[in-house]
């Protein structure tokens, strides 16, 4: 192909769903090229709101979100440099970087994730300020918003509501087989990789982490596939709340939250599980965590920007103490109560915490030291590997009791949590002992 030779795009905006399988957003793009014969772009963009901004002081991502996301993007180009393809990795916002392409790449259309929060947002209505269609598909959930239309309409509601409306119905929409990619060799000499990328790459993984984290799709098959193998999913329910453990819950936070594995084929994988090791209340309980997961990304979505507001969506009047002290004690994990600093310090090594560390933590910021819980969640957002908006946001608000179902707020005893679920010190001792 001649260089300079005008030339139709479609472009494939990659957002959080770093993969190829099971992805209605490529799927979709690459019908859409078909379709007007033009040629199919993948693009994914190092957004300065997620690289570079800040909130409350703190940086919007952490370097192990950064070196997940990182990996996961350079998988997801060799992924489809074995189609003979290419996946564009720039630094900038998508207009920005839309608006930069050669001038003989005429790009009217615009394939991306369906927005689950107000940023996504926003850059697509930059987009269209451009004059780009944008098509935002719906990615990476475990049902269509058709098929849940009853549970959809009753949001913003408690979990449980929205939970038993979709249980009444036939189940997760089945994952699609991989699309054969169009080669995107419209641009001859490979853009230089941006230095962010580079930098990300670099961050050594914590050695501490029950499972090593690796970014990209194949990591994601492999951790599952072990984890099913384990037969640990049998026992998940009376698991799933110890602090530590490789099997304890499936630690496959970061993957989803980075979209390299499917949430909808997770969900089918247990069912064939349950078909072969036979169905019991833990095989039900992971799937009853991937709809609190899809709970919170329809939530965020019905939210907007009421996700990150003081009072939360519910409008909740909530005062609370200034204690800039306090705050820097609980992100050290300095506070002299030892479940809250093992908690803590784990964080801060490995980028993870068990889902029942988060809410111990989580309320002893709230309730204890009488903190403005968004601290708590921007705190979180600098640090997780597998920070996810809708989760992260909607489960501070939840506890904080200004998100859904806002009874009043979760106030754990620390110090009862702390006997039951770790009541040889294991946990605690080994973090810390971790300066
Ligand atoms: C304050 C707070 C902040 C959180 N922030 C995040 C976040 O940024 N990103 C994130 O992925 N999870 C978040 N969670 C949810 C949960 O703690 C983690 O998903 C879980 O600990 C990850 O471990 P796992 O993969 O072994 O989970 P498993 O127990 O094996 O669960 C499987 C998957 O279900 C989903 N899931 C499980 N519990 C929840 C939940 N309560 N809410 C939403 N999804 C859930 C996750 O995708 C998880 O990977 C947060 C929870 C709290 C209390």
């Amino acid at each position: 192909m001649n260089a300079q030779s005008p030339v139709d795009a479609v472009v494939w905006l990659v957002r959080d769903t770093c993969r190829l399988q099971d992805n209605p957003a490529f799927d979709r793009a690459l019908e859409e090229a078909k379709n007007r014969s033009a040629i199919l772009l993948a693009l994914a963009c190092l957004e300065p709101r997620r690289w570079k901004d800040e909130q409350f002081g703190l940086s919007r991502s952490g370097p192990q979100w950064r070196r997940f996301r990182a990996e996961s993007l350079v998988a997801l180009r060799e992924s489809f440099e074995r189609k003979n393809g290419r996946l564009w990795i720039a630094a900038g916002t998508p207009s920005d970087v839309i608006s930069h392409f050669p001038l003989h790449v005429h790009v009217k259309t615009v394939v991306t994730d369906l927005p689950v929060a107000p940023d996504e947002e926003k850059e697509n209505a930059s987009l269209v300020a451009l004059g780009l269609e944008v098509l935002a598909v719906q990615a990476d959930e475990l049902f269509d918003a058709a098929q849940i239309k009853n549970a959809l309409d009753q949001l913003p509601s408690s979990f449980t509501k929205f939970r038993k409306t979709i249980e009444k119905k036939q189940g997760a929409t089945p994952p699609e087989p991989i699309g054969a990619a169009t080669p995107s060799t419209l641009l001859s000499q490979p853009w230089k990789d941006p230095d962010d990328l580079v930098t990300a790459l670099a961050v050594a993984v914590s050695t501490s982490t029950e499972v090593e984290a690796r970014g990209g799709e194949d990591a994601a098959q492999m951790i599952w596939r072990d984890y099913l193998e384990s037969g640990a999913l049998s026992s998940y329910k009376k698991t799933r709340n110890a602090f530590f453990g490789r099997t304890q819950s499936s630690h496959l936070s970061a993957w989803l939250a980075h979209g390299c594995l499917s949430a909808r084929m997770m969900w089918h994988d247990i069912l064939d599980y349950e078909r072969q090791n036979g169905a019991n209340e833990s095989t039900y309980w992971l799937r009853f965590e991937l709809l609190w997961r899809e709970f919170f990304r329809w939530y965020s979505r019905e939210a907007g920007f009421g996700l990150f507001r003081r009072e939360g969506p519910s409008g909740q009047a909530v005062v609370y103490q200034k204690n800039p002290a306090g705050f820097l004690q609980w992100c050290g994990g300095q506070t002299g109560v030892d479940i809250v600093d093992a908690a803590m310090r784990e964080l801060a090594w490995t980028g993870w915490l068990s889902n029942r560390a988060r809410q111990l933590v989580a309320s002893y910021l709230i309730y204890d030291l009488n903190l403005d819980w968004r601290l708590g969640a921007a705190w979180f957002e600098s640090q997780l590997v597998d920070f996810d908006v809708a989760s992260n946001w909607g489960n501070w608000a939840y506890i904080a009791g200004v998100g859904p179902d806002p009874r009043g707020g979760r106030i754990f005893n620390l110090e009862s949590q702390a006997e039951r679920y770790d009541s040889d010190q294991r946990y605690r001792t080994r973090w810390l002992n971790t300066q």
